[in-house]
Formats: C-alpha cells, sequence, structure tokens
C-alpha cells in the first residue's frame, strides 16, 4: 500500500473524463491498494483514482471515521442507476484542502459497481455514504463539487481557490 500525492484543484487532470477497467488485473489491485493508503494517510472520506493522477473509473469511501458500522468500500465501473430526494450538508474534498461548504445533492442513491475482486454489486446508499459516493462518481467525470455551489459561493471562494490553483 504506497501513499501517492493528492491532485489539488487547478490541475487540468481533475477535469478530464477517467476510463473504464477492463479488468482486474495487479495494475487494478494496486492502484486500488494506493487509493486507500493515500486515503487513510490523508484521513479522509473517500478518494477517487483522477485524485492520485489515474483516470480510471475506480474509487473508494470509507466512513469508519463517522460511521462505526462503516466499512471501507472499493468501487470500480460504478454506475449511479438512480437517485431521489434531496439533501444538504457540509462538504470537503482532499483536492480541495480547507474549504468546506454546503452541498445539495441527492439524498439517496443506487449504485452498481465491481468490487476489487471483480464481483459485481448494487447497493442503495443514503446520508454520508450517498453523498460521499455521488461526490466521488463525479471525480470519474471531471466535475468537481465547486460545480454544485451556488454562484454566489463560487464568488465568495474566489481568492482561495485561485490561490490553491496556483500552488498546484
Ligand atoms: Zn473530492
Amino acid at each position: 500500500m504506497a501513499e501517492r500525492p493528492i491532485v489539488i484543484y487547478g490541475d487540468p487532470v481533475l477535469r478530464e473524463v477517467s476510463e473504464p477497467v477492463d479488468e482486474i488485473n495487479q495494475e487494478t489491485k494496486d492502484l486500488v491498494s494506493d487509493l486507500i493508503g493515500t486515503l487513510k494517510k490523508a484521513s479522509g472520506l473517500g478518494l477517487a483514482a483522477p485524485q492520485i493522477a489515474v483516470l480510471k473509473r475506480v474509487f473508494v469511501v470509507d466512513l469508519s471515521a463517522i460511521d462505526i458500522t462503516a466499512t471501507l468500500k472499493v468501487f470500480i465501473n460504478p454506475e449511479i442507476l438512480d437517485t431521489s430526494g434531496e439533501a444538504e450538508f457540509e462538504e470537503g474534498c482532499l483536492s480541495f484542502p480547507g474549504i468546506y461548504q454546503k452541498i445539495i445533492r441527492p439524498a439517496r442513491a443506487r449504485v452498481r459497481a465491481t468490487d476489487r475482486d471483480g464481483k459485481q454489486f448494487e447497493m442503495e446508499a443514503t446520508g454520508m455514504a450517498a453523498r460521499a459516493i455521488l461526490h466521488e462518481y463525479d471525480h470519474l467525470e471531471g466535475k468537481l463539487f465547486i460545480d454544485h455551489m451556488s454562484p454566489m459561493t463560487r464568488t465568495m471562494l474566489k481568492g482561495r481557490l485561485k490561490k490553491l490553483s496556483m500552488a498546484s
């Protein structure tokens, strides 16, 4: 399990659309294990492959820090099958250190993905799990949480975003 540098906002790789994973080979397993290692080191709730500069459709979510019943989950080639409801909650992103904002997202999501053993699974997520899955899924589409903010919030954050992108 290796730790890789996390890509910070301003790096164009975060705006790219990621490619599907063809097979669960050693390369995929190494990627998953590096994502887990990097996420744990950063004490984050979720991390997507583009955030370590790999344009593959893989992300990991680990809510165990805020929910003792949660376990780390790996999503390879995820599909969002259905979403419903609406919830507003504060959100952060490891590619935007120090920035936390309330974001409106669907309250629940049904997702299908492949796990690291190559087994396909489907799950219904609510609360923080739904939020984390939808946030990480966005990364695979080159979409970022600032895209969900109101124009007013983005204007308010302009200076801090500029600072981040200049440092990256
Ligand atoms: Zn993020």
